[in-house]
């Protein structure tokens, strides 16, 4: 049973082409070797008006639905989720500026970021502020030339690619602890008094993530994002709608994990015959494919639901969590079937699996889902 509408068929068949036939595997897998930032790609994806998709049409886009940006997630990771996460990380923050930020800031940034011009990131994390995410030291504070900001960030993802600029959470008013007194900054990556570097990452090694310190650093008063004060505000909103896509994106490219193991299985042949006869291997794929489907149903459903504008934090967390330990345990599999050969570049199932063993940790933790989908139970 499919329970997608012809439109939404036809839409993720458009996505999957183009990632087969123009995108390429060869071109994923390059950039991975070369810790490359996907630009050709990106600028390419631009001009195809994807990145038009979520952005309503009274700021120029497409006025898409959560859905349909769930599926073009989905597609995009097929060659490895790191790939789908240059697009991803940059439409977050653009869906921030939608809703919260001023006619000004929309201007400035809306349409060059449909146009591929510009790029966003988004820097929460700290080396004390992980899982407790609101834990933000990084500091702002408001001076006749600006906004100026002193303090370290970490795991900033695509920051140190050309053009971007960071949505960057700070702590404004230093009496206030945790969830108070934090205000989202729009921090251009040129910006004099920012020192970015690209880390040198197990997994995520072409759009790469980066540590940022900024000693001084200043931006403009009209940079703020919604009110000095709003930052935790805007920072879940943005995480309801990372969660779904990253869920999606796993679920892309565990797919293709569970598809390349099958292709390898059938074409590997020992003791005279192919692995896939061995009951101990096709079991393992039935598995392997029954995974990904359930989690997918799972992400469609958080998906859907936040397309129509329903409370799903709890959806969204399950979605998340299962998502995410699916492309872990799927890639892990799919290693142990291609044997040695999985260990090569070539095979693409390593690049998987790094991915998969950053999945439950970025976007935050597994156990930290787990806490919450707990919390919706509470009596
Ligand atoms: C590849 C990658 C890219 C990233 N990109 C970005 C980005 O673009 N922007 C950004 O802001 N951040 C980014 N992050 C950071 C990411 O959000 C954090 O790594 C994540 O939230 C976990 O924080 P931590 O790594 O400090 O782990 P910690 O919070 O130190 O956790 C360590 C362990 O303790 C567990 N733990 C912690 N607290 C609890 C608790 N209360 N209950 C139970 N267990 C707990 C965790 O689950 C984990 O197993 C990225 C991370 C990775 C790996």
């Amino acid at each position: 049973m499919n329970f997608l509408t012809d439109e939404q068929q036809m839409w993720k068949d458009t996505v999957d082409r183009v990632m087969q036939e123009e995108v390429t595997c060869e071109y994923v897998r390059q950039c991975d070797i070369d810790r490359k930032y996907p630009y050709e790609a990106y600028d390419k994806i631009a001009k195809m008006g994807w990145l038009r998709l979520l952005v309503p049409e009274e700021n120029g886009g497409d006025g898409g639905t959560i859905f349909d940006y769930a599926l073009m997630c989905e597609g995009l990771a097929r060659y490895g989720f790191d790939f789908a996460t240059a697009f991803m990380v940059s439409t977050f923050t653009a869906m921030n500026i939608c809703k919260f930020g001023t006619k000004d800031q929309q201007e400035r940034f809306l349409p060059a970021f449909m146009a591929g011009e510009i790029r966003f990131s988004i820097s929460i994390s700290e080396p004390s502020a992980g899982s407790d995410a609101a834990n933000t030291k990084t500091r702002s504070e408001e001076t006749p030339e600006g906004w100026k900001i002193t303090g370290q960030k970490l795991w900033c993802s695509g920051a140190a690619a050309r053009n971007v600029v960071i949505a960057m959470l700070t702590r404004s008013d230093k009496e206030a602890t945790k969830h108070k007194g934090l205000t989202v900054l729009l921090v251009p990556n040129d910006t004099k008094g920012l020192d970015i570097r690209k880390l040198p990452t197990m997994a995520r090694r072409a759009t790469g993530t980066t540590e940022i310190f900024a000693d001084g650093a200043i931006v403009p008063h009209a940079n703020v994002l919604g009110q000095p004060g709003d930052g935790w505000k805007i920072i879940t909103d943005h995480l309801e709608l990372e969660r779904i896509a990253v869920s999606a994106a796993y679920v892309g490219n565990a797919q293709q994990a569970v598809t390349d193991a099958t292709r390898y299985a059938h074409e590997r042949i020992q003791f005279d015959k192919s692995i896939f006869e061995f009951q101990v291997i096709r079991h393992m794929l039935a598995d392997m494919q029954t995974a990904v489907d359930a989690a997918r149903l799972i992400v469609y459903r958080a998906a859907e639901m936040a397309s129509r504008g329903i409370p799903c934090q709890r959806e969204v967390s399950m979605a998340k969590l299962m998502a995410s330990e699916t492309l872990q345990t799927v890639t892990r599999n799919g290693m142990q079937i291609l044997g040695g050969h999985s260990m090569l570049p070539e095979a693409d199932m390593e690049r998987y699996f790094r991915e998969g063993m950053q999945s439950t940790i970025g976007g935050g933790t597994s156990q930290i889902q787990r806490t919450l989908i707990a919390k919706s139970m509470s009596l």
